[in-house]
């Protein structure tokens, strides 16, 4: 059974990226029939905010992304204990004094000799005396674990391909700090095993907490999952923009966009797969597949987030939408204004055109006594003709004038919306009704 897990921080709104991570466990999951888990990483209490879990859990939904099961990191804390206290008991953290100032000269010292700047266990030479002393003065510890040099780190990534990383060329990471309280890696690894995840997909700047958590993993006793880390989410320009990191479920909702919309561009790019508009997480989960996913990073495209949302309104039944539409717009009237939304919400717009008012546009004198002609012809017309009330109308004219082509609808359509370009005249002239098109062309004549 694949279990994957999303596990964000609570400290602010998801934005496209965290989303994105979101979608590809979700999917992962789905399409090997497994269980995706969302797990909330609230164990710095400073800065996790009740109302950033309810925001996540709101965006996820709003996407689709429906989790198996939620679990809180800060409410697991007796587990972490068990775990820390099993890894002090093996040796595999120690404890440490050093301050963030005298870390700091260490790592400046290293840099300036340009070595690396990984800790060099110090403490490790610290002496039950010193460790009382340090007790005495009430000053506590922080931890480290203490990685296996002797063991190299390697793994089969899921995107990146065989890794490998000599672990004396990494510091011995913080794992809890003085006041008892937990940084990020060994919880993750705890909680990964408590909730049996087999697939860890994550951004690739994860890559190097991969290398220790593998380790602690194995110091867990238990075999790490597999992992992946995917290349991480650029803008069109080729860089991670701020307005990148700040945007979100709010923005798309403002904008009007489908959910699937989203979550088809948000599958697809960064991999050989072709970007479609997908109807359902089914399908997409479908076509899911981490070997297609490239080193390079994702671009990320709002204007072909908004082509997949125009050809999923182009496909939406009246039934799907009818709770959103303007009062009075009836199926007829969504099938003739669908082809030309990008969002549904534009059919407001458009709906307003066939109820009017509109503009009355500024005709040429010659175009003015075509609009009187096209008023007369407008109530005489059969309006239920066979072949529509448009081409009755337009057939009638041509008879009369002469005029074809753009001379012939262009003055119509301007009179008749007020706009230049819009729905399909056949549609829309039936919505529009004889009256109000009578009226409307007789004002254009003036
Ligand atoms: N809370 C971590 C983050 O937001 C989770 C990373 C992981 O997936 O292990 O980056």
């Amino acid at each position: 059974m694949i279990i994957t897990r999303f596990a964000p921080s609570p400290t602010g709104r998801l934005h496209v990226g965290n989303i994105r991570t979101a979608l590809h466990n979700y999917l992962l999951a789905k399409k090997a029939g497994g269980r995706f888990m969302l797990r909330i990483d609230d164990t710095d209490a400073e800065r996790s905010r009740e109302e950033h879990v309810d925001a996540i859990r709101a965006d996820l939904q709003w996407l689709g992304i429906a989790p198996d099961g939620e679990e809180r990191q800060s409410l697991r804390l007796a587990l972490y204990d068990a775990a820390f206290e099993r890894l002090k008991t093996e040796g595999r953290v120690y404890a440490a004094y050093e301050t963030a100032q005298e870390l700091e000269l260490k790592r400046k010292i290293l840099l300036g000799r340009k070595l690396p700047p990984i800790y060099d266990r110090a403490a490790l030479d610290l002496t039950e005396e010193d460790h009382k002393r340090f007790a005495a003065e009430g000053i506590a510890p922080h931890w480290r674990f203490k990685l296996d040099h002797e063991e190299p780190i390697t793994w089969e990534d899921g995107v990146r391909g065989p890794q490998h990383f000599d672990p004396a060329l990494l510091s011995d990471p913080v794992v809890r700090r003085a006041d008892g309280s937990w940084l990020y890696m060994l919880p993750s690894c705890v909680d990964d095993i408590d909730m049996g995840v087999t697939q860890v997909l994550r951004g690739e700047d994860h890559v190097s907490n991969t290398a220790v958590q593998i380790q602690m993993f194995t110091a867990l006793g238990t075999q790490p999952p597999a992992f992946a880390h995917e290349a991480l989410l650029v803008g069109v320009e080729g860089k991670l923009s701020k307005r990148l990191g700040s945007t979100g479920v709010e923005d798309f909702r403002a904008q009007g966009l489908e959910p699937m919309a989203v979550n088809s561009l948000l599958a697809r790019i960064g991999t050989s797969q072709p970007v479609e508009a997908q109807h359902d997480m089914a399908a997409l989960a479908q076509g899911f597949d981490l070997s297609s996913f490239g080193r390079a990073p994702a671009r990320f495209d709002e204007a072909e987030m908004l082509r997949l949302n125009a050809a999923l309104v182009h496909a939406m039944a009246y039934a799907d939408v009818a709770g959103l539409l303007p009062e009075g717009m009836d199926e007829a009237a969504w099938l003739a204004i669908r082809p030309n939304l990008e969002k549904v919400t534009e059919a407001h717009e458009w709906w307003q055109v066939v109820t009017g008012p509109v503009a009355t546009p500024e005709l040429s004198d010659e175009d003015r006594a075509f609009a009187a002609q096209a008023a007369q012809a407008a109530a005489t017309i059969d309006w239920q003709a066979e072949g529509g009330a448009w081409k009755a109308l337009t057939n009638a004219l041509k008879a009369d004038t002469g005029r074809k082509g753009k001379a012939l609808f262009l003055p119509l359509r301007l009179a008749l919306t007020g706009m230049d370009h819009g729905p399909d005249m056949n549609a829309l002239l039936p919505l529009i009704g004889p009256d109000r098109a009578v009226e409307r062309l007789q004002k254009a004549a003036g």
